[in-house]
């Protein structure tokens, strides 16, 4: 049996790469390595998909399906000896219904193409993440990801309706629903929805858009402690009316390394707040929406809640403040970081995040520590970053220290990048033993060959 040949035979010559091409692409955005696997097939259409996967099963190869390559757990890592299904050649946006608000398009569709694509019915997809350039919509799916609005239009599996995907056999389970509300039995899509790619292959997806917002305001903000920066999220929240989209947090740390060279971005406001917010909010009336936004923003201030405020007073400065947030690469200068994305209540981060700085140069000597976030969904990113030596070594007590605290609160290992590799032996600090079983036997009764994306998560 020769696995190129014989997936060739299938979808045709050029659609397959044996292992020394395979070997010549890189393993991904954050990857300093390239991909291996024994072939890398790139199906046209479900159909195609449908026979790649019933050809291995029937030789019981496994197959790991690779959109962008942006993920951050080493979810979609192969193996020499498996088949990697890209989802490249997919990137048709099939249907954009402005009176259903619906698109529908395959899973190798990048999200930044279908935000473009939508604009010009004055609608929006809400979903935002640093990566959209790369990442596609079936991966996003796929990780159920979440980014920066999700305290406005909740994750990736909020904004799917429909959904095809092709299960281990080659079944091919076409759930491309159109509607908001259809209750008729289980929601199957829900469940391949961060799956990472361990039940089935996402191939097509029917999504829901919203209204395109016409006005923004943004403000980024000092603030002297982390009591307010909670009760800050509850002001906005309140005084905008359901307008607020953003409430992203940073740590001074961060802050100070967004806003100094070589980072390219100039500070806002000054660098010595212990915390800082970047407030967005997003609505449709251009005077009463800034009006309001102000108002917000002073009664913030009167009440001694903020400290410091630079306000937005162009969209060249909203863009200026995201800028600043999505330049999370910073991280990746002098040194290695080791980066999380955990989920706890508000009110424990910030004994929490000060356990972590008290407890850290103990465990591994010199590193530095920076902590950002989605305040709003309950979610930090905690970035550790070690000399480069140091990285193997130290990187599981490092996980330690970041994970076990989560336990005693139920927080989550995973707020929105997915369990993958990575995580795997963390995954029972936030499931049950009673929730993993369960998980083993939805994955034995989809894949009882363990055919697809083998080893991940379970
Ligand atoms: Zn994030």
């Amino acid at each position: 049996m020769n696995v190129v040949e014989s997936l060739r035979a299938l979808i045709g010559e050029k659609a397959v790469l044996d292992a020394a091409d395979v070997a010549t692409r890189s393993a991904g955005v954050w990857r300093p390595d390239n991909l291996q696997a024994a072939a890398l097939a790139r199906p046209a259409n479900t159909d195609e998909v449908a026979q790649i996967m019933r050809w291995c099963h029937a030789n019981k190869v496994a197959v790991v399906t690779q959109g962008g390559l942006t993920g951050l757990v080493h979810g979609s890592d192969a193996a020499p000896e498996q088949v990697i299904v890209s989802m490249e050649r997919m990137r048709g946006i099939e249907e954009i219904n402005p009176q259903q608000r619906t698109a529908t398009v395959e899973a190798g569709v990048t999200l930044q193409a279908l935000q473009e694509a939508v604009e010009e019915h004055q609608l929006m997809f809400p979903l935002d993440l640093g990566a959209r350039g790369t990442a596609t919509l079936g991966g996003n799916a796929a990780t159920n990801a979440g980014g920066n609005r999700v305290i406005r239009y909740g994750m990736m599996r909020d904004m799917v309706l429909g959904m095809e995907a092709v299960l281990a056999d080659g079944t091919v389970v076409s759930s491309m629903n159109h509607l908001i509300k259809n209750n008729a039995g289980y929601d199957l899509k829900q469940l391949f929805m961060g799956s990472e790619g361990t039940l089935g292959i996402i191939t097509r997806l029917v999504l829901r858009l919203r209204e395109q917002p016409v006005t923004r305001n943004m403000a980024f903000v000092g603030l002297d402690n982390f009591d307010h920066l909670a009760s800050f999220l509850r002001h906005m929240d309140r005084a905008l009316g359901g307008t607020l989209s953003a409430f992203e947090v940073m740590w001074q740390d961060f802050y100070r390394l967004v806003t100094t060279p070589p980072a390219k971005g100039n500070p806002p406001i000054a660098q010595d707040y212990p915390y800082y917010a970047l407030v967005e909010s997003q609505g449709a009336d251009l005077e009463l929406d800034t009006l309001r936004f102000n108002n917000a923003m002073e009664s913030a201030y009167e009440s001694g809640l903020i400290v410091d405020a630079a306000i937005s007073q162009s969209e060249t400065d909203c863009h200026h403040f995201w800028e600043l947030r999505d330049d999370v690469e910073q991280v990746m200068h002098g040194g290695l970081p080791i980066i999380f994305d955990i989920s706890l209540p508000v009110e424990e981060m910030e004994k929490y995040s000060a356990g972590l700085q008290d407890n850290l140069p103990a465990a591994i000597g010199e590193h530095k520590l920076y902590i950002f976030g989605h305040l709003g969904d309950g979610n930090l990113h905690v970035a550790v970053q070690v000399k480069p030596e140091d990285y193997l070594r130290l990187r599981p007590i490092v996980e330690q220290q970041v994970y076990s605290p989560l336990a005693a609160f139920q927080g989550s290992v995973s707020a929105e990048h997915g369990i993958g590799l990575e995580k795997k032996p963390y995954l029972h600090i936030s499931r049950s033993e009673t929730e993993i079983a369960l998980m083993r036997n939805l994955k034995t009764a989809l894949d009882p060959q363990g055919i697809l994306n083998p080893g991940k998560i379970l």
